[in-house]
């Protein structure tokens, strides 16, 4: 089969390699705007599960991945100056770059082309120039643009503002921090991804943006205002900038996922809250969902229905949940009044996949701290 790729992300360099094990013989082809070195973003994460469905998926690039891993059983929750521990939550980090390092490397090895620094205007011409076109080009998709009559894309933009930073102050495990300030509430969301560095995600509502006034301020004042902000989780380690903008949050959906030899896959088709988990992971295992459809089946249509069928459900139940934790954050600021263990519980909870019986189970220490706390309130 000859297959072109539109994008060089997770998605369609995991399918890519997924394809190509199963069978030499296809033609696979990846076109990447970037060049290999380029990226943006710092660590990703991925679960305990997820990690499991990668090693099944593919032995040597989860063996690369699991080793350059950080990895922690704890979401800490700081409130007023108090960490709360809660255990029982398996994740781990690794930095992007590096992720998309062991890909391409992998692509190399299998003898999958990778043509970098090849943006494509024209995807009908790449369309019929093969058997099966993956759009797995990212949230802001051509692919998906040039065929939404059929795809039926819903995009929506959220209110809350957020930037993706680094920081040389290691989290270990996925710290949720709360800071109260004149100008509104900030909240932080951090994990260290290797052995020296940490994703440190700042979000806030509107009416904290515009107080603080980071319309007018440049990066450097950006940076270091939130810097300001955070002093006592960050102990003097700057934020570091890597191309960093303030952006809004995009929920993509798309009433079909394919048409004819076309499907979408990773960012381009589905986004769920960064709050949940990172859409890398989602990305990757679309890739095993939809080359499981190819294991049934060598007629095209047959695959992409059967992916939108198997894969739909499993989405939509993800965006569910990622969408009540981001509608948590986005009302942050009416939580503030509850106390550091009643705040964390409401966290840990917000999405509803995770209950008083689960945590109980998790971390029997914390569900009576916050029992008692709560009696004695
Ligand atoms: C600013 C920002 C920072 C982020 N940081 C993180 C992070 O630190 N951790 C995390 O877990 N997630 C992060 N994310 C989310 C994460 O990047 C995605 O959820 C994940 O990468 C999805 O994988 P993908 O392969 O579907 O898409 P992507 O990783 O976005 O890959 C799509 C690829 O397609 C290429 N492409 C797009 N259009 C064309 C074209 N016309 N021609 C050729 N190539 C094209 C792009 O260059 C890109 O490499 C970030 C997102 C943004 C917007």
């Amino acid at each position: 089969m000859k297959i072109n790729i539109i994008g060089g992300g997770p998605a369609g360099m995991y399918f890519a390699i997924l394809m190509k094990r199963a069978r030499a013989g296809h033609k696979i082809t990846i076109y990447e705007r970037n060049g290999p070195d380029d990226t943006f973003g710092w660590g990703v994460v991925f679960s305990g599960k997820t990690l499991a469905a990668l090693r099944r998926a593919d032995e040597p690039s989860h063996a690369k991945i699991t080793r350059d891993f950080e990895a922690w059983d704890n979401v800490d929750v700081v409130h007023r100056d108090q960490k709360i521990s809660i255990h029982g939550n398996s994740f781990s980090g690794i930095a992007r770059i590096r992720l998309l390092k062991i890909l391409q490397n992998r692509c190399e090895e299998l003898g999958i082309s990778v043509n970098f620094r090849r943006e494509i205007d024209d995807v009908e011409a790449l369309k019929l120039d093969c058997d099966l076109l993956i759009g797995a080009d990212g949230v802001n998709s051509l692919v998906r643009e040039s065929l939404k009559r059929d795809f039926q894309p819903s995009l929506s933009s959220r209110p809350n503002k957020y930037i993706w930073y680094g920081t040389e102050q290691l989290f270990h495990g996925l710290t949720l921090t709360f800071r109260e300030t004149l100008a509104g509430v900030f909240a932080a969301h951090s994990y260290k991804f290797d052995k020296t560095t940490s994703t440190f995600i700042v979000e806030c509502d509107q009416q904290t943006w515009g107080n603080a006034g980071f319309a007018g301020k440049s990066d450097e004042a950006t940076r270091s205002y939130l810097a300001e902000v955070f002093a006592a989780d960050l102990q003097g380690h700057p934020l570091l900038s890597n191309n960093s903008k303030w952006i809004n949050f995009v929920i993509v959906k798309n009433g079909r996922w394919s048409l004819n030899n076309v499907v979408l896959l990773g960012d381009a088709l589905h986004t769920a809250h960064f709050s949940i988990g990172s859409g890398t992971k989602l990305a990757m295992e679309d890739a095993i969902a939809l080359k499981r459809c190819f294991d049934e089946t060598s007629d095209v249509s047959v695959a992409l229905q059967s992916f939108e069928e198997v894969r739909r459900p499993v989405i939509e139940d993800y965006q569910a949940a990622a969408y009540e934790s981001m509608v948590w954050f986005e009302s942050a600021r009416q939580y503030m009044h509850l106390d550091p263990l009643a705040l964390a519980y409401g966290l840990m909870t917000r999405s509803k996949r995770i209950d008083y019986e689960t945590l109980k189970r998790r971390d029997p220490a914390f569900i009576a701290a916050y029992e008692n706390s709560a009696i004695k309130a």
